[in-house]
């Protein structure tokens, strides 16, 4: 399998060198060449554990590395309750709906997956290189994903990790998470500024050939391929365990959503085979792209901060491989609808006959209130507590517009400790914690604030690695 850039002005690529590229070179995202249909294989696939679906899954994608390799990489990651416990995946039933729990991992969100895997991938093929190769990964984290990147690298060979984000627009947990760890490759920056002005600065240096080939810039955002891929794994998992307990031919998913690249794994699995009938987006406030789903217009606007600030993005950079896949992938096409996106702020695509932009994909959004209620009411008639961007995707897929005969498995994002505030706010009781999360409140912390401006953040860099 061959990746090549949604613009089309990067020649084909292995895996390897995909994920080292992280975004394109030409400022497009990779892709592969194809996507593999996997639907005659599904009976087989259904009798396997989690470690060994993510093996068949992935080597698919990756045809660069060694079977033996890759199996070795893969049951080190999935198979080990060290790491993922009890297991990367599990469903939990919840009155009518189904749970796919992906907070298992070391940070708890469901980053973890995706990201223990590419540290172990970025660690494997620098050594390949004898040492030659070194890597600086430089990434824009809204919450989650800066404690999940930065714990599958830390204390790596070879590799420097400077993780972006908005100073005090993330949660204190996760701010804690980022900033008490204390191996000498990790360095924290607090951007004065936005999400979006974080991938920003993160999309400028990286679309800085001389400054990229220079510093060995590396991606962790979604904007890696190799991230998405790793999340196709749990849509298989997931629907089988589904179809196991209710007998049902398919399933639907619901997804929470801000930068598309959760939804995209879906869309990719679905593409593939998997029984999933259809996906439920679900956005909070910062509504673009439900509001894309729902109206052809892709329109950005003010960034809300909202109770599920992981999802507060307007620029979702994953949608760019959906619009490229949607033209039918027609590089010239996609690319002037991006141009049209950074001239006018906007775009629109047509709608089908029946007056819907996508059949497989519906979308809804949720607020303060929905969020909270919904929280609120999984608690109290069932016990069981759900983070704020779970909650998002409970309250849309609950919500009568997208009521459907088949069963929803909603996507669980989080574990609800890193957002006690949110649960307190929700239910009026002091009940979300994790021994681990509670562990990190006398630790020390580092982080550099910097203004929001790609110059200063290109200095520290520079500064840094030497
Ligand atoms: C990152 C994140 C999301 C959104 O995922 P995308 O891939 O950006 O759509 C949702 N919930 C939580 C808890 C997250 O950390």
């Amino acid at each position: 399998m061959k990746y090549i850039s949604t613009r089309g002005q990067v020649e084909p690529i292995t895996l390897k060198d995909a994920v080292m590229m992280g975004l394109a070179n030409d400022g497009g995202l990779l892709v592969p060449q194809s996507i593999p249909d996997v639907s005659s294989r599904l009976d087989d696939w259904r009798k396997l554990g989690y470690a060994e679906i993510a093996f068949e899954v992935i080597r698919l994608f990756a045809t660069d590395i060694p079977d033996g390799d890759l199996r070795e990489l893969i049951s080190g990651t999935y198979g080990d309750a060290k790491i993922f416990n009890p297991s990367p995946a599990p469903v939990t039933a919840v009155g009518d709906m189904f749970f796919l729990e992906l907070w298992h991992g070391p940070t708890m969100s469901f980053k973890d997956i995706a990201l223990q895997l590419l540290g172990r991938f970025f660690e494997r093929i620098l050594s390949a290189s004898g040492g030659e190769k070194r890597l600086n990964i430089l990434g824009a984290t809204s919450g989650d994903t800066g404690s999940a990147a930065i714990c599958g690298v830390r204390g790596r060979g070879g590799i420097d990790i400077f993780m972006m984000h908005p100073a005090g627009r993330i949660s204190e947990i996760q701010h804690r998470q980022m900033t008490t760890v204390p191996d000498a490759n990790v360095h924290n920056i607090a951007i004065e500024g936005s999400f979006d002005d974080c991938q920003q600065i993160m999309k400028s240096l990286a679309g800085d050939l001389q400054f990229k080939r220079a510093c060995s810039l590396g991606a962790v955002n979604s904007v890696n391929f190799a991230r998405v891929m790793a999340q196709i794994v749990y849509y298989f998992s997931g629907s089988f365990e589904v179809r196991k307990t209710t007998g049902a031919e398919s399933v639907r998913v619901c997804v929470p959503t801000g930068n598309f690249g959760d939804i995209l794994a879906g869309w990719y699995a679905m593409k593939m085979g998997a029984p999933i009938s259809k996906l439920i987006l679900a956005t909070n406030e910062n509504d673009i792209l439900s509001r894309f789903f729902n109206t052809g217009e892709y329109s950005i606007g003010q960034v809300h901060q909202t109770p599920a600030p992981a999802m507060d993005i307007q620029v979702a950079s994953n949608f760019e491989r959906y619009l490229y896949y949607r033209t039918g992938c027609d590089c010239s096409a996609l690319c002037d609808m991006m141009k049209e996106l950074a001239d006018t702020g906007a775009l629109r695509v047509e709608l089908d006959r029946d007056g819907v932009v996508d059949p497989d994909i519906e979308a809804g959004s949720a607020n303060r209130e929905d969020i909270f209620a919904a929280i609120r009411e999984c608690y109290e008639r069932y016990g069981y507590l759900i983070d704020p961007h779970t909650a998002c995707g409970l309250a849309v897929a609950n919500s009568p517009a997208h009521a459907g005969e088949e069963p929803t498995l909603c996507i669980s994002t989080a574990h609800p400790a890193k957002f006690p505030d949110a649960i307190l706010a929700a239910t009026g009781r002091d009940v979300a914690h994790h021994p681990a999360i509670d562990a990190l409140k006398d630790l020390p912390t580092r982080c550099e604030v910097l203004p929001n401006d790609t110059g200063a953040v290109r200095d520290f860099i520079l500064r840094t690695v030497g």
